[in-house]
């Protein structure tokens, strides 16, 4: 699948499971000094490869008719500090109510090690802003997903499927997270046990075969 046909798929996706209303997230995905984005105020589940434009990684317009999403800042701050290959940002509900009421994600499911442990949420800017590239590309540092301060969720990954499910993995742990807080508090897992996880997760057990 092209880049701009895996954008139009995982843009229909992320209507499909609420995670975007209409034009309210966009998406990326870079092979080499290109990054195909999705464009500037399209219903992301009905896109086409062509209304896809192609920019370079210095934000000079390669190839498409159609201005490139208005959060292509972002999208290339990221890619000049990580070696993500794909971007996916929502204004998924959940993501963004912890987005608007919190400095940060903690980790209240071991999964969130998935995503870096503990997700900053960057300090409030104006969308489309350097300043607001600027505060995601420090809330990403070491991480793959931010929390963007009153506005919505940003994940990485090295292909569009990864940072398409890290979405989905953010909008859970915010939704696991936000309803916990309606019936009690939360534990938060301390660095033991995250370092327990990650420890089993390297020496996961073998079953001896029954002869
Ligand atoms: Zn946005």
């Amino acid at each position: 699948m092209s880049l701009r046909e895996q954008l139009c798929e995982y843009g229909r996706r992320a209507v499909e499971l609420g995670l975007v209303i209409g034009t309210s997230g966009n998406l990326s995905v870079r092979e080499g000094d290109l990054v195909a984005v999705t464009p500037s105020g399209a219903a992301l589940d009905r896109l086409t490869p062509e209304m896809c434009p192609v920019v370079d990684v210095e934000g000079y317009l390669v190839e498409g008719d159609l201005q490139p999403s208005s959060e292509t800042p972002m999208h290339l701050a990221v890619y000049a500090t990580t070696d993500a290959k794909a971007i996916v940002h929502t204004h998924s509900v959940f993501g963004t109510i912890v987005a608007t009421t919190m400095t940060e994600l903690p980790p209240v499911h071991y999964n969130a090690l998935l995503l870096g442990g503990v997700v900053k949420v960057a300090e409030y800017a104006t969308y489309g802003t350097p300043e607001l590239a600027a505060n995601v590309q420090a809330a990403m540092e070491g991480k793959k997903a931010a929390l963007m301060a009153n506005h919505g969720g940003v994940t990485v990954g090295a292909t569009l499927e990864e940072a398409f499910e890290a979405t989905r993995l953010l909008e859970w742990l915010c939704e696991v997270y936000v309803r916990g807080l309606s019936v009690g508090k939360p534990a938060v897992l301390t660095n033991e046990q995250l370092n327990a996880v990650i420890e089993r997760a390297l020496n996961p057990p073998t079953f001896p075969r029954r002869l």
